[in-house]
């Protein structure tokens, strides 16, 4: 039995995803008017309807993609603006489709717990009147840092600025209502909390016009062309659920006895408001590949601070706009719980942690 502390990447299927996306799959095309067609078309608007009520959304609102990427990627491209303003610490979904737009693009810096400065961003407001595209992340896939994204839309109402959030790391692990947090736009993504790969969703204000990315169909009201991904999309509504509570508190454990085997760990932004399943440490000295490698051998699955797509580590963007040390931020480990996490999975992880401080410890001796 492996321990999978991992979700941020991927959270496992769910076992009601599994069911509801397998019973979808030898559905017929959702656009098809005959019966199969219309059996197909009802299990969409049945997801899209259970996706809208999570968020405290209308289902007219929601636009399947097939996931948090694309959906970042109609929102930055869609929206006809002059100007984007996006975090540092974005992922780069945001960050790399706003500095290929071609459109003047700001950057919020963040602080050392990795908290946008709102001033800055009251500044650029302030400063110009360009119509635009505010995007900030509603939670960080590193740290788990939550940002104030309710103010930042309060800041942008009335200044020609419209507000996007990617939620993608948030959904699922803390409530996410779009009347709380009153945003123009805002990301979903189905794997991330327990639904199948290739599922996500952009919620868009009623009234906001924005240019669909993909032509060719009049799928989603005309805003996204191409055959809907059913069994995907029925399996996404399938998992959305909130966390259980005691996530946090298994979290906080494992936190408070990493420092007991070894006090001189730095648990990042553990201070800051953050998901309650994500941990992002380092030990000086213990470089991220040694210990992600360690802990693989010994059953154990958690992430280096950056893990690309690629499959190899790069530095983490986001610790270097924390303004980390570039050595301790080498070391960045991620530990992220999720549905299926259990205290013995802690108890795993923390046997891991204990045996390569040990190895670390022989070899100083
Ligand atoms: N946004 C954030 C914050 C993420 O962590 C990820 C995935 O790692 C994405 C977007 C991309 O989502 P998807 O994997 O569904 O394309």
């Amino acid at each position: 039995m492996r321990a999978y502390f991992d979700h941020n990447a991927t959270s496992p299927l769910k076992p009601a995803a599994r069911a509801a996306a397998l019973s979808a799959m030898e559905l017929g095309n959702a656009s098809s008017v005959h019966t199969e067609g219309r059996a197909a078309r009802a299990a969409v608007d049945h997801a899209r309807e259970i996706l809208a009520s999570f968020l405290g959304a209308d289902p007219s609102m929601v636009i399947f993609t097939s996931g948090g990427t694309e959906a970042n990627n109609l929102a930055i491209r869609g929206c006809a603006v002059e100007r984007l303003i996006v975090s540092a610490i974005e992922h780069p979904s945001v960050l790399e489709t706003a500095l290929a737009q071609g459109l003047v693009v700001e950057t919020l810096p963040v602080d050392g717990n990795g908290v946008i400065d709102i001033g800055c961003l009251h500044a650029l407001l302030s400063d110009s009147k360009l119509s635009t595209l505010v995007s900030v992340m509603l939670a960080n896939n590193e740290t788990g840092v939550i940002q104030p994204v309710h103010q930042v839309a309060r800041m942008c109402r009335n200044r020609r600025a419209w507000v996007h959030t990617d939620a993608v790391q948030a959904v699922g692990k803390i409530q996410v209502l779009l009347s709380d947090l009153d945003v123009d736009l805002l990301t979903v993504s189905a794997h991330k909390f327990g639904g199948p790969k290739g599922a996500g969703a952009l919620v868009v204000r009623e009234g906001l016009y924005f240019s669909p990315q993909l032509s060719g169909g009049g799928q989603e009201l005309g805003r996204r062309a191409g055959t809907e991904n059913v069994a995907a999309i029925a399996g996404f509504a399938a998992a959305l659920d909130h966390l259980a509570p005691e996530i946090g508190a298994l979290r906080d454990e494992l936190e408070a006895r990493l420092l007991v085997s070894a006090p001189q760990t730095v648990i990042f932004s553990r201070h800051a408001d953050r998901l309650p399943n994500t941990s992002c440490f380092a030990l000086p000295g213990l470089s991220a590949d040694t210990a992600l490698m360690s802990f693989d051998l010994d059953g154990v699955a958690v992430s280096t601070g950056s893990a690309c797509s690629s499959g190899k580590v790069a530095r983490s963007h986001v610790l270097d706009a924390m303004a980390i040390d570039r050595g301790l931020a080498g070391g960045a480990i991620r530990a992220s719980l999720g549905w299926s996490t259990t205290r013995a999975d802690i108890d795993e992880f923390i046997a891991a942690w204990s045996r390569i401080i040990e190895r670390i410890n022989r070899i100083a001796a």
